[in-house]
């Protein structure tokens, strides 16, 4: 026997029944994104390392030991395997001028890569669903960005304040977060003995991440810290009662949460997460913010920007657990071939139907030929199928299939004129009469 070559470690692959739910979550954001006016935009997967380097900044979990970096073999290049979206969008629009003509609303989706253990809601490779709505200022589109993931959990079947939680907290400017460091600092520094090496190594390179540590014994000092709420000049406050205000009007439910801080550097005012208790230490699904600065800060011509992250994984999980399983995939008929000779009008007679827009599936024979029609009325059973059309022999000569019903209870079955089979298909269609 050959040794078998695994999948790499943290990296899975999707596959059926599973593919058919990822889709059907992929179909809802879709659509939900063109009602929202949102457009799609696909970068590469690959980006040169610099830009998450200048993106998140160095001291972040993901720079400093979560990223797939490498050198391309043929010409040095130093790339990185995107760990987020963010970064490869913004260097597109600053690359292609995007903003010449204004504001933007764009999302993108795709596969992530982190070098972190693996484990339930946590893998090295995992997919993003994201917006990025650049050129705008206000708390309008932070707002915006907040009830589109709402109309999210609303198209899943989610409920806000049950199923879903939302937290919000405001970073503030870079003045505003330097006199508040001053403070955080200072009460870190009173209770080092809490702290680990993590959070001891932070407390001078970037204090507010210290907010951030998933350790016991730094979560309870932090709970006490000051809060960088209370240094927010009337401008930051302002911008924040603005996206509380609409928000309320909106009938969304949110905690207040101070110590939410992002992982990433370049937020500024406005940052929030949507959590869940159902997945344990991954609790949360999506995470996002403003972050004025970052169009600059890689090269562009400022302009301000927010945006979030939604992990598509978690998101599935978060359903699982819920039992919220989209309506099965099933074929709505199978199509019996008792001999090799009903091949060719089978398969005529399934393209009129799947060009009608009914799903239909033909039993395929196997080197001995087709299987007897009772193990292909098994498989159709097996498929979930509707309905079984059996192309005999007889039923050819007369220029007609026979329809079984395969659903339970029903016995009948029927003749049809082959020539009509794809008007009575199209009953079965949402909308028909059947
Ligand atoms: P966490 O605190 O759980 O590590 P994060 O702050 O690193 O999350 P973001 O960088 O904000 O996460 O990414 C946005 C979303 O992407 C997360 O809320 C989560 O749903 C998902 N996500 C992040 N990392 C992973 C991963 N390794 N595996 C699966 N999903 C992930
Ligand atoms: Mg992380």
């Amino acid at each position: 026997m050959v040794e078998r070559i695994a999948g790499v470690k943290g990296m899975n692959d999707l596959l059926p029944p599973d593919s058919a739910r990822w889709e059907w979550v992929d179909e809802r954001v879709r659509c939900l994104m063109q009602r929202w006016g949102y457009q799609g935009v696909r970068t590469p997967i690959v980006e040169p390392t610099g830009l998450f380097v200048r993106c998140l900044g160095e001291v972040t979990d993901i720079v400093e030991k979560e990223m797939y970096s490498f050198v391309d073999r043929l010409n040095g290049d130093p790339l990185t395997l995107r760990p987020e979206g963010t970064a490869g969008v913004v260097r597109a629009t600053i690359e292609h001028k995007l903003l010449y003509d204004g504001g933007k609303r764009l999302y993108y989706a795709g596969p992530m890569f982190r070098h972190e253990r693996p484990q339930k809601g946590r893998y090295r490779q995992f997919h993003q669903v994201g917006v990025e709505v650049l050129g705008w200022p206000g708390p309008d589109v932070d707002a915006e960005v907040v009830l589109l993931v709402r109309a999210l959990w609303q198209d899943l079947g989610l409920e806000v304040g049950r199923d879903v939680h939302l937290e919000l907290n405001s970073l503030g400017q870079a003045s505003e977060r330097a006199a508040h460091r001053q403070a955080l600092v200072a009460h870190f520094e009173a209770h080092a003995s809490a702290l680990d090496d993590e959070a001891l190594k932070r407390l001078h390179t970037n204090p507010l991440r210290v907010l951030d540590s998933k350790h016991p014994s730094v979560q309870a000092v932090a709970e006490t810290a000051p809060r960088l709420l209370d240094f927010l000049g009337p401008q930051s406050r302002a911008h924040f009662e603005g996206v509380r205000a609409v928000l309320e009007a909106s009938g969304v439910p949110y905690r207040i949460n101070p110590r939410l801080v992002r992982g990433m550097d370049y937020y500024n005012l406005t940052v929030f997460e949507w959590v869940t208790e159902h997945l344990g230490a991954q609790g949360t699904v999506c995470g996002g913010g403003r972050y004025d600065g970052l169009i600059e800060q890689l090269g562009g011509k400022p302009a301000p920007a927010v945006g979030w992250g939604l992990g598509i994984e978690r998101l599935l999980l978060l359903l699982e657990a819920l039992g919220r399983i989209p309506p099965a995939q099933a074929p709505d008929v199978y199509a019996i071939v008792p001999d090799t000779s009903a091949v060719a009008p089978a398969m005529v007679t399934l393209q009129a139907l799947r060009q009608a827009g009914v799903r239909a599936v033909m039993h395929a024979a196997t080197d001995q030929g087709p299987a007897s029609i009772k193990t292909q009325f098994r498989k159709a059973d097996a498929s979930g199928a509707r309905y079984a059309l059996l192309f005999g022999s007889d039923e050819l000569a007369a220029g007609e299939v026979t329809v079984k019903s395969l659903r339970d209870g029903e016995t009948a079955q029927e003749r049809r004129a082959l020539a009509q089979v794809a008007t009575w298909a199209r009953t079965l269609l949402p909308g028909g009469d059947n």
